[in-house]
């Protein structure tokens, strides 16, 4: 018999997949690594398992237990399910950017949740970082895993994503391409694959307009909300280690709204707004690229999450993108 033990077990490993349609013109193999394939559809369920087995064998979660967190969907999805399979209480604050699709999803895992505005500064105390920190002053037994400053982030990511993408690649990987939410993905994966290759990989940093990851620091109108849900910081966080990245690409919103579409219709690829931004800062770096280059963009999550946002015209046309026009094929009486 082949079976896992729990869902835990089915954390990483995801596969890598060619981009054939999106790459059109471009010489580079530019492979994908489908994150949505773990079983909480997200890159998330790997650091929710390495900080969960930290806090149980630090003692600072114990039987009875609950998890507070600020996060913006996935992280919860993560920590929810590996904490009912330990017998732990979860309570997520989001910011109200992330579409009720997404929250509904925490509270179908058995989660309880909170919406604070995501148009307040970090330190407002109705911003999600204060909101969760209050939380976890007032829950007994409450142990907060933040997601920004605990190094089973980063660390998770150097132990397993790193290390699949360089076995999976045998070694020929040139370039990492990465969103920067927490900088877990790209510190961990990144650091793993320098030291594999003793430096040889790239890491390119994909970011959207608005983060302060690209921003020029002499210009604080560079750093502002964005629409992509999961990266795009205004403040840096304790898990990212700017030295890991070579270059950033810095992708308009409209830009990683059209890929996220085009990868769903041409790559058979749904993903989240993060992935096409990914994609969009990929073709970027590969199309200077020579045949021999190996570039693999991470992506981060499912597009079922977005279905009433990125996947939805009104939604697209409403916050000014563009939607591309498509002729039916069936005849006007039936539609
Ligand atoms: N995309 C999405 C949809 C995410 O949820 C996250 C994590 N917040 C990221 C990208 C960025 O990953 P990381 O936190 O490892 O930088």
């Amino acid at each position: 018999m082949h079976y896992a033990d729990s869902v835990a077990d089915l954390v990483g490993s995801t596969p890598l997949v060619r981009l054939r349609r999106v790459t059109e013109g471009i010489d580079a193999t530019v492979l994908a690594k489908v994150e949505y394939l773990n079983p909480g559809a997200s890159s998330k369920d790997r650091i929710a398992r390495t900080i969960i087995d930290a806090a149980e064998r630090e003692g600072r979660l114990r039987p009875g237990g609950v998890i507070v967190e600020p996060t913006s969907g996935n992280t919860g999805v993560g920590l929810a399910l590996i904490a009912q399979q330990r017998g732990y209480r979860t309570v997520f604050v989001v910011p109200d950017k992330v579409g009720a699709d997404r929250r509904a999803i925490l509270t179908a895992y058995g989660a309880e949740v909170v919406v604070t505005p995501a148009a307040v500064a970090k330190e407002d105390p109705r911003s999600y970082y204060s909101v969760a920190d209050r939380l976890t002053r007032e829950i007994p037994g409450a142990f907060q895993p933040n997601q920004f400053v605990n190094q089973g982030g980063p660390l998770a990511h150097f132990q397993t994503t790193g290390p699949e993408i360089w076995r999976d690649t045998d070694g020929t990987v040139t370039h990492l391409v990465a969103g920067i939410g927490t900088g877990g993905t790209i510190t961990g994966a990144g650091r793993f694959l320098k030291e594999a290759s003793e430096g040889r990989v790239q890491v390119i940093g994909a970011d959207p307009e608005g983060s302060v990851y690209s921003a020029d620091p002499s210009d604080p109108d560079q750093v502002h909300a964005n629409l992509v849900e999961g990266v795009g910081l205004t403040f840096f966080p304790e898990t990212f280690d700017p030295v890991i990245v070579d270059a950033f690409h810095r992708v308009h919103d409209a830009e990683s709204f059209a890929m996220t579409r085009r990868l769903a219709r041409e790559e058979g690829l749904l993903v989240g707004g993060s992935s096409g931004m990914t994609v969009v800062a990929a073709l970027r770096a590969a199309r200077e690229l020579p045949a021999e280059a190996v570039v693999v963009a991470v992506l981060p999550d499912h597009g079922r999450g977005y279905l009433g946002k990125i996947f939805a015209d009104d939604w697209m046309r409403e916050h000014g993108f563009d939607v591309e026009e498509q002729t039916s094929l069936v005849p006007e009486e039936v539609r």
